[in-house]
C-alpha cells in the first residue's frame, strides 16, 4: 500500500449523489475511534446534519454495524464510528480489504427531508442564522431576531413550498465566478466561505440559494408533512424554531 493510499481524503461519494445507499470501498485505517475508508456513501456529522449510520458487509457475509459518521482529525477524514461490542467482527477487518458500505436509508432519507425543510424555512424567515440540529426525529434551526414567529404561519409556508414542487440542485461555485458575479452572492442567504477555491451551493429554485455541503432531497415535493412543532425564546436575540414530521 502506498503512503497516497493512507493519505488522501476519502472520496465523499454523497456530495454529487445524496441517493447513492451504498457503495465498495477499500479499507485504509481502523483504530479505537473506527473504520477509515477510500470512498464512502456515509455523510459525517457537519453543518448541523447528523451522520449516518449503516453497515458494512464483509466478504465472507459478516457484518459490522456502524453507529454513527464522524470527521476525523485530518482534512477530508471520514471516520465511521462502530456500534459497541463487536469486537470479533472487528477483528477481522484488515487494511486493504474490499468491504461494501451501505448506509440506514430510511434514517438518512428523513435527514434529507428535514434538510431541505430547514432550506425552506429560510427563505420564509429572512435573518441570520445562528444554529442548525438535524436529526431523524426533527430538525431545528435558531434565528438571531428579537421579533415573534408565528407558528401556524410557518407551517403553512412550508407546506405551500412544498405543494409548489421546486426542483433542489447543487452546484459548485469557484471563487473566482464569485467575484465575477456579485449578485449571486447577494441573492444568497448565507454567505459563502472564500479561500478554499470553490464552495457548494444548494439551490431550491426560486426559493433558496446558499453554501451547503449537506444532503438534499430533489425537489420540494418529497419534504412531504413537515409541521412547525414549537417555537422557542432561546434568548433576547434568539427564535428557535422546530420542525418534525406530522403523523
Ligand atoms: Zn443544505
Amino acid at each position: 500500500m502506498s503512503i497516497d493510499f493512507l493519505s488522501q481524503p476519502t472520496e465523499e461519494l454523497f456530495r454529487e449523489d445524496s441517493r447513492l445507499t451504498e457503495c465498495v470501498a477499500r479499507i485504509r485505517a481502523l483504530d479505537e475511534r473506527g473504520v477509515r475508508l477510500d470512498r464512502t456513501v456515509f455523510y459525517p456529522q457537519g453543518g448541523g446534519q447528523a451522520g449516518d449510520a449503516g453497515e458494512l458487509l464483509l466478504a465472507d457475509g459478516t457484518r459490522i454495524a456502524i453507529a454513527d459518521t464522524r470527521k476525523g482529525e485530518a482534512p477530508g477524514e471520514i471516520v465511521h464510528v462502530p456500534a459497541a461490542e463487536q469486537s470479533d467482527a472487528l477483528g477481522k477487518l484488515r487494511p486493504g480489504d474490499r468491504v461494501t458500505a451501505r448506509i440506514d436509508w430510511g434514517r438518512r432519507y428523513r435527514h434529507m427531508r428535514f434538510h431541505t425543510a430547514t432550506h425552506l424555512l429560510c427563505a420564509l424567515v429572512p435573518h441570520p442564522v445562528d444554529g442548525c440540529s438535524i436529526t431523524a426525529a426533527y430538525a431545528r434551526l435558531d434565528f438571531h431576531m428579537q421579533e415573534p414567529l408565528d407558528k401556524e404561519a410557518l407551517t403553512a409556508g412550508i407546506a405551500r413550498l412544498v405543494a409548489e414542487s421546486h426542483p433542489v440542485r447543487h452546484r459548485w461555485i469557484t471563487d473566482a465566478e464569485l467575484d465575477a458575479d456579485p449578485t449571486l452572492v447577494r441573492s444568497m442567504s448565507v454567505r459563502p466561505p472564500r479561500g478554499s477555491g470553490r464552495v457548494r451551493v444548494l439551490e431550491i429554485e426560486g426559493v433558496d440559494l446558499q453554501p451547503c455541503g449537506g444532503t438534499h432531497v430533489a425537489n420540494t415535493s418529497e419534504v412531504g408533512m413537515v409541521v412547525v412543532k414549537k417555537i422557542e425564546k432561546k434568548s433576547a436575540m434568539t427564535r428557535r424554531v422546530v420542525l418534525e414530521f406530522a403523523t
